[in-house]
C-alpha cells in the first residue's frame, strides 16, 4: 500500500475485552474517527489478526479476561515479526505499579486504568496512532528510490535475503534480473541531467509495469541500474519477464539520438535463477545475473542474457 493511501484511511483499532459493555463505551468513544473492531477474548483477538491481511494501527487490551490474560496476547503478538510492531495500550482496573509495570515489560505502550476518563482515552490512542502511522511513513520512505519511487537498494537487499530464505525452506526456485540503460552516459550528454532522470523515471515506470505478480519486486539498483526479484520462478521464467520489461522499454520510443544501439533508449539485462539450497547464498544469484548482463552488453546490448 502507498504511503498516501495508507494515511488517507482512517487509522484501525482493535478493542480486546471480555465485558460488552467496555466495548461498546470504547467503540462509541473512537469512531467515527477510527476503524473499530473487536474481540471478546485473547484468542479471538489474535485469531482475527491472524486472519486479515489489514493490520490493526493500535490495540487496546484488556489485561485480565478468563482464558488468556492480556500481558500474554501481547507477549505473543510482540513474539512474532508480523505484529510486533502493532502498538499495544492495556486497559485494566488494577492500578498498582507493578500491574503497570508488568504491561510495559512486556511490550505495551501505555496502560490506562478503569474506569476509564474518556477524553484521556481519545488523547491517549490518538497520540499512539499518530505515532505509529509517522514510523510506518518513515519505514516506506526509507525503502523508497527518492527518484523513481520504486523500492531503493537497501529494499531490494532486504527482500533478496527473504525470499532467498523463503525458496531454500519451500524448496522452490528463484530468480534475479539485472537491468542497464544502454549508452546512458551519452544520453546523459546529450540531453542533460534533468532529461536524464525522467528518462530513469520512465524505466523503472515500465519495470514496474511489467512486473504485475504481487510477490515480485522491482528496485532501482543504483545509478541506471535496475533490479527485478521474481520468487518461485526459474531462470526460463526470468528470461521471460527479462525479455517482457526489454520489449515495454523499447516501445516506449524515448528518444536517444546519440545511441550506439538504436534510435531510442534500450536497456540491457542479464537473468540468473536456481533452487536455493544453503542460507546466506544469495550474492552467487547477483554475480550470475551480473555476469549475464555484461554478457548481453558484450553481443550487442538491448538484449536478455542469461547464466
Ligand atoms: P552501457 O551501455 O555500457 O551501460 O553504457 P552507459 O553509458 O550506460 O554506462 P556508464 O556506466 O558508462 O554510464 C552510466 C551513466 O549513468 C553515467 C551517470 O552519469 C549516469 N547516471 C547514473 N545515475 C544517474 C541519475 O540518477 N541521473 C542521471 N541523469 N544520470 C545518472
Ligand atoms: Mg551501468
Ligand atoms: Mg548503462
Amino acid at each position: 500500500m502507498s504511503p498516501i493511501t495508507h494515511l488517507a484511511r482512517p487509522a484501525y483499532v482493535l478493542v480486546v475485552d471480555d465485558t460488552p459493555a467496555n466495548i461498546t463505551l470504547l467503540a462509541e468513544a473512537l469512531s467515527p474517527q477510527y476503524r473499530v473492531r473487536f474481540a471478546t477474548s485473547g484468542p479471538r483477538a489474535l485469531e482475527l489478526i491472524a486472519r486479515n491481511d489489514e493490520l490493526p494501527d493500535l490495540i487496546l487490551l484488556d489485561v485480565m479476561m478468563p482464558e488468556m490474560d492480556g500481558y500474554e496476547v501481547c507477549r505473543q503478538l510482540k513474539e512474532d515479526a508480523a505484529t510486533r510492531d502493532i502498538p499495544v495500550i492495556f486497559v485494566s482496573a488494577r492500578n498498582e505499579v507493578s500491574s503497570q509495570e508488568h504491561g510495559f515489560n512486556v511490550g505495551g505502550v501505555d496502560y490506562i486504568t478503569k474506569p476509564f476518563d474518556l477524553p484521556l482515552v481519545r488523547a491517549r490512542v490518538r497520540t499512539h496512532v499518530n505515532l505509529k502511522r509517522r514510523t510506518d511513513l518513515l519505514e516506506q520512505l526509507a525503502n523508497l528510490d527518492g527518484l523513481t519511487g520504486i523500492a531503493n537498494r537497501r529494499r531490494f537487499d532486504e527482500v533478496l535475503d527473504l525470499e532467498w530464505r523463503r525458496a531454500t525452506r519451500t524448496e522452490s526456485p528463484l530468480s534475479v534480473v539485472l537491468l542497464d540503460v544502454d549508452h546512458f552516459k551519452l544520453y546523459n550528454d546529450h540531453y542533460g541531467h534533468g532529461l536524464g532522470d525522467d528518462c530513469l523515471r520512465q524505466v523503472a515506470a515500465a519495470l514496474a509495469e511489467a512486473l504485475p505478480r504481487g510477490g515480485d519486486l522491482a528496485a532501482r539498483y543504483g545509478g541506471e541500474e535496475f533490479a527485478a526479484i521474481l520468487p518461485a520462478c526459474d531462470v526460463d521464467g526470468a528470461v521471460a519477464v527479462a525479455e517482457r520489461i526489454r520489449a515495454a522499454i523499447e516501445q516506449r520510443r524515448i528518444p536517444h539520438a546519440t545511441s550506439k544501439t538504436a534510435a531510442f533508449v534500450t536497456i540491457s539485462a542479464g537473468c540468473a535463477g536456481l533452487q536455493p539450497l544453503f542460507e546466506n547464498r544469495h550474492i552467487e544469484l547477483l554475480e550470475a545475473a551480473d555476469r549475464a548482463l555484461y554478457e548481453a552488453k558484450r553481443a550487442g546490448r538491448n538484449q536478455v542474457c542469461s547464466t
